[in-house]
């Protein structure tokens, strides 16, 4: 059996240096914002080459945060991809702004950076585009039109930890960007938690005091802020774990590069190569037109896979109120994408397996 992931399996070649970063944790008696958090915060924004690092909770409230921090009016828009995770787009809804749908790239399955400019309105504020999958965004149309139309980028980065766009780190690519270490992302804590990078230095001070209750001083509250901590403990682990990152992107790249020369099945649709050593890989994604069945044809044959995502969050109860806009490319990608196993600990082995499997199926 070749699960779709195993989160044991993949901690299991830092297991000696998560116990000495959780040992020390534990020794020091100091368990919330810390000197942890700080040299973490200052390793990433490194490693992103941004000024500022600021350490959150979790992905979602990273990019609620921001959003906040930003301060637009009550339904001011945010351009989102249409085929997005569903944080991606809860948090425009958590910081009481409109989501505004734009279609994906086909080929690419990121947003159309030709789509953007029709969406563009008075009430535009920022453009939110997804690194889904682990493969940057066209960035240099996106920041063109942010210009022209005074608006402000927010990447979501969550699934793109160390992938490049025409060789710059993703996070450092817009006005600020939002990160998740849950554990299945590239770089994964033990729990929940999240970042935010960002050039801008009076951005970055006022996170750290919404990611606070709002305080900059203990006990003096300037703004209505959240409890979205990152802890030390959580912070030490990703310490331990981030000089390895680049790494395990290779080993994720090499097993990317096995799959797409092994699969030759022609009803299988493979991702995107065009940019094969900026890509890190996050997913795998290939397309069949017969998704179901043959996700089931591999299940049987002790293969795991999984589905990102099976419903556009335009078509989830939560959003009814968009439930009628007509974005068919996406409702397509949803009804036929298929991620397969990758991860740094999958064998060459598993993946000629899955391939040979793969190319069985007709
Ligand atoms: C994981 C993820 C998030 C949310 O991160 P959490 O830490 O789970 O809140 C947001 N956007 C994308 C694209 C993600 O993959």
């Amino acid at each position: 059996m070749i699960p779709f992931l195993d989160l044991k399996q993949i901690n299991q070649p830092h297991l000696d240096r998560i116990r000495k970063a959780s040992e020390r944790v534990l020794q020091s008696g100091w368990y919330i914002l810390g000197s942890e958090v700080e040299n973490f915060e200052n390793q990433f924004a490194t490693f992103c080459g941004t000024r500022h690092c600021v350490g959150v909770a979790n992905g979602l409230d990273a990019l609620t945060l921001v959003l906040k921090a930003w301060g637009f009016e009550t339904n001011a828009e945010v351009i989102v991809p249409s085929n997005a995770y569903i944080a991606s787009v809860l948090s425009v809804t958590l910081a009481n702004l409109t989501p505004v749908w734009v279609e994906p790239d086909p080929c690419t399955y990121l947003i159309d950076p030709a789509r953007i400019e029709a969406a563009i309105t008075p009430r535009t504020k920022a453009i939110l585009p997804v690194h889904l999958y682990g493969r940057c965004c066209d960035m240099d149309p996106i920041c063109e039109l942010a210009t022209r139309y005074g608006l402000v980028i927010l990447e979501d980065a969550a699934q793109a930890h160390g992938a490049l766009y025409k060789g710059k780190q993703a996070g450092n690519l817009g006005d600020a960007a939002g990160w998740s270490f849950y554990p299945s992302k590239n770089l994964g804590a033990l729990g929940d938690a999240g970042a935010i990078t960002t050039n801008d230095d009076e951005l970055a001070s006022r996170l750290r005091a919404l990611r606070n209750y709002g305080s900059v001083q203990k006990y003096v509250n300037d703004y209505i802020g959240h409890n979205s901590r990152l802890d030390e403990l959580q912070a030490a682990i990703l310490s331990a774990k981030l000089p390895s990152l680049t790494t395990e992107n290779e080993r994720r790249k090499g097993l990317a590069r096995l799959y797409l020369d092994g699969i030759t099945n022609p009803d299988v649709m493979l991702p995107p190569t065009d940019q094969m050593d900026q890509d890190v890989w996050h997913l795998f994604v290939v397309r069949h037109a017969r998704r179901d069945q043959f996700r089931a044809f591999l299940h049987e044959r002790g293969i795991g896979t999984d589905v990102h995502y099976p419903v556009p969050p335009h078509k989830q109860l939560a959003y009814s109120e968009h439930a009628q806009c007509v974005l068919p490319i996406s409702e397509q990608l949803h009804r036929d994408v298929i991620s397969l196993p990758l991860n740094p600990t999958l064998t060459n082995d598993e993946v000629n397996y899955i391939i040979d499997t793969i190319n069985q199926f007709t």
